[in-house]
């Protein structure tokens, strides 16, 4: 399998990324999708890899503020809610596609607000 980069990555809207990959598979990433599944050590528990936020926790009006690149295996995003620590490899990236062929369950949209929003039991 070759090494899978973006060719492209489109900021669609503050709510949607879109990235074409150098197999031309097509993703499409809700921002709240994205912010859900950050994998920083604030997001992530590090010793059992527990995720500390679940779906429902990230509010469906989460956007993008920024996304950048680190180096050339990763993308860091910053997010409306303040968020900014999460890097995104290209390989999780492409593990993340929802669409309907690598995610055939598709995705469920959160609820549009919540109650202390990426907050967490510590
Ligand atoms: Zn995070
Ligand atoms: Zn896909």
């Amino acid at each position: 399998m070759p090494y899978l980069t973006p060719t492209l990555v489109k900021r669609v809207s503050p709510s949607q990324t879109d990235i074409t990959w150098n197999d031309d598979h097509f993703s499409s990433y809700p921002s709240w999708y994205l912010r859900e599944n950050c994998t920083c050590a604030a997001c992530v528990e590090e010793f059992s890899g527990r995720r500390k936020i679940v779906h429902g926790n990230i509010p469906s009006t989460v956007e993008r503020i920024s996304v950048a690149p680190v180096g050339n295996y990763a993308l860091q995003f910053v997010w409306s809610d303040g968020h900014e620590t999460g890097i995104y490899t290209f390989e999780y990236l492409r593990k993340l596609c929802p669409c309907s062929q690598c995610l055939p369950q598709g995705l469920e949209d959160p609820p549009e607000s919540v109650l202390n929003p990426g907050s967490f039991e510590a």
